[in-house]
């Protein structure tokens, strides 16, 4: 049903890279056999799920939509894949993003623009908008995408779906094309906060794999999710003051603070809390993650993985024409402002700097979570706008992820969940964040809203 309906729908949308039938076939007859033999099923069995294409999936290309990686087929699997195929998951496609998650909008992908279900000419968000697209339109149940700086969120907002960024360092990297090292986080969509819940408790957890994995113990977020939990404990949640300023679309404004007032009616205590740093994230982070893919992206050239031109005669051209041939525009303005902002004479400017604001961000959200449990604001300042509006305005481009990067920058925990429409029926995305490793309470603030 789920390959019909996909069939059915990716001409208008184009939400999948590539869909992986037979591998969706095999996976549910394995599911199908476990039924038969009495085996444990597992907790996603016969689930079916949409994986972003940063993801290596052994066998299956992986392209990250860049034509320097349109070749590549992982000999390996990533953990998050390897560990959701254990659990019983479909996996029905890879799902388009903007190239090397850089963007905010999937219209940087090198291969096909993707529809926002809610209105076909608008974008749905990015850089993994292909997930956010495919759970809206039920192309898939759940959907993995990736967030650096608002990848996740910001897309569930744009297309009315629950996205969920865990904290750095809870779910596994391994086997995730590296963006910005110190911020990438895999995540869960799902249409519900549950659905979210039990992507995420099928993912995260220790990875020997992945240097930087937390060996913590996994609480069960989805047995906490309880009817009246708002009645039964009370929620101390914080409206992130800096948040409804300049640039915020006053119906976005308006709409989260109706939800705010539910959240009160509810049974939680509203306070309001001053983050003074918040609104530097956004400057500071088009320092540092720059930074860190120019350094990533060093691998592409042309002998590693994928594309090589081959209109070259010597080692040095190799290098030169497979990359300017091989990267997009996006990806080519971050490798050169990353290049420039860590190079010698800047390095004390521009990165040491951008990395003392982190710190004061991340000193705002420790003062933040002694007084409340949960932070809440807009997900993103606007709605879903129209393919092509901001492609030639890069900067009015970043400014959608105003809200989502600090939460990056801090390692923190962020939700987003539909809160509303705007007047012309796009969804409005609520941003729900909590301190490091509470994704339970996370989860049950949001639930407890739903
Ligand atoms: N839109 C932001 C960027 O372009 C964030 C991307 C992400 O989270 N992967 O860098």
């Amino acid at each position: 049903e789920t390959l019909d309906r996909i069939q059915l729908l990716e001409p208008k949308l184009h939400s999948f890279l590539c869909v992986t039938a037979d591998r969706a076939l095999e996976q549910a007859q394995q599911v199908d056999a476990k039924i038969a033999a009495g085996d444990d099923i597992g907790l996603l069995a016969g689930i079916p799920i949409g994986i972003k294409d940063n993801l290596c999936t052994k066998g299956i290309p992986t392209t990250c939509a860049s034509k320097i990686l349109e070749n590549f087929v992982p000999p390996y699997e990533s953990t998050v894949t390897a560990r959701l195929a254990t659990a019983g998951a479909v996996m029905v496609g890879k799902t388009n993003m903007d190239e090397f998650a850089m963007g905010s909008s999937t219209e940087s992908s090198a291969f096909q623009l993707t529809a926002n279900p809610w209105d076909l000419e608008r974008v749905p968000g990015g850089s993994s908008g292909g997930s956010a697209a495919a759970v809206a339109a039920a192309e898939c149940t759940v959907a993995l995408g990736s967030d650096t700086g608002g990848s996740i969120r910001q897309p569930a907002s744009f297309c009315g779906v629950v996205g969920l960024k865990p904290t750095y360092g809870l779910v596994s990297r391994y086997g995730l094309v590296a963006f910005a090292s110190s911020l990438d986080q895999i995540g869960p969509f799902g249409r519900s906060v549950e659905d979210a819940a039990i992507l995420l408790k099928a993912i995260a957890g220790h990875d020997p794999n992945d240097a930087t994995s937390l060996n913590v113990k996994i609480p069960n977020y989805v047995s906490s999710l309880t009817p009246n939990l708002m009645k039964q404990r009370k929620f101390r949640i914080g409206i992130i003051k800096e948040a409804f300023g300049e640039g915020l679309d006053p119906v976005v404004g308006k709409t989260v603070m109706d939800a705010v007032d539910e959240l009160q009616r509810l049974g939680a205590e509203i306070t309001e809390i001053s983050c003074p740093q918040f609104r530097y994230g956004l400057p500071a982070y088009y320092i540092i993650a720059p930074s860190e893919a120019s350094a990533n992206l060093a691998r592409y050239d042309g002998v590693k993985y994928g594309f090589r031109s081959d209109e070259t005669h010597n080692l040095m051209e190799m290098y030169t024409k497979t990359r300017a041939q091989g990267f997009g525009a996006e990806v080519k303005r971050r490798i050169m402002v990353g290049t420039y902002t860590l190079s010698a004479g800047y390095y004390d400017a521009y990165y040491l700097k951008a990395q003392k604001v982190r710190t004061l961000i991340k000193q705002n959200f420790e003062q933040a979570f002694s007084q409340v449990d949960v932070l809440v604001c807009p997900t993103s300042p606007i709605t879903a706008f129209k393919a092509g509006e901001k492609t030639n305005d890069p900067l009015s481009m970043y400014l959608t992820d105003l809200l989502s990067i600090p939460i990056n920058l801090a390692g923190l925990p962020g939700l987003s969940l539909p809160c509303g429409f705007d007047e012309a029926g796009l969804p409005i995305g609520l941003q729900m964040i909590s301190n490091v490793l509470q994704e339970e309470t996370l989860l049950q603030a949001a639930y407890a809203y739903e």
